[in-house]
């Protein structure tokens, strides 16, 4: 298992003081703006799935309406509906990869001694 090598420090000449380990790859007020768009966009997420569903039933319900009137407005209906669903969910999809980018770590080397730090590929 390669996370259990330890490497030499060329920083302060410790031999096998680097242990793999993971770090933010961003500061703290990054990764807080990341859960803001994170936090969000699981709720729009869940919105527009809610959105979509009752669309889905509703137009099902409709779709057997006597009158045009009632049919058309159905169908515009469920196109706003899908149409809003897509929305939010691709907005949301969007705002939580990016949140997510910004929650990653990176694989690190980092000396147990100095705290030397490199990156592990
Ligand atoms: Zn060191």
């Amino acid at each position: 298992m390669i996370d259990n090598l330890r490497l030499d420090c060329n920083a302060c000449k410790t031999t096998s003081a680097m242990m793999a380990t993971k770090l933010p790859k961003f500061s703290g007020v990054v990764r807080v703006i990341g859960v803001i768009l994170l936090i969000p966009s699981f709720l729009g997420l869940g919105f527009a799935a809610l959105v979509f569903l009752s669309t889905v039933l509703v137009s099902a319900e409709h779709a057997s309406a006597s009158s045009d009137t009632a049919q058309a407005g159905a169908a515009v209906a469920s196109v706003i509906g899908f149409g809003f669903s897509l929305f939010v969910g691709a907005v949301s999809l969007i705002s939580g990869l990016l949140g997510w980018l910004l929650l990653l770590n990176r694989r690190v080397y980092r000396c147990l001694r100095c705290g030397f730090v490199f990156d592990r590929a």
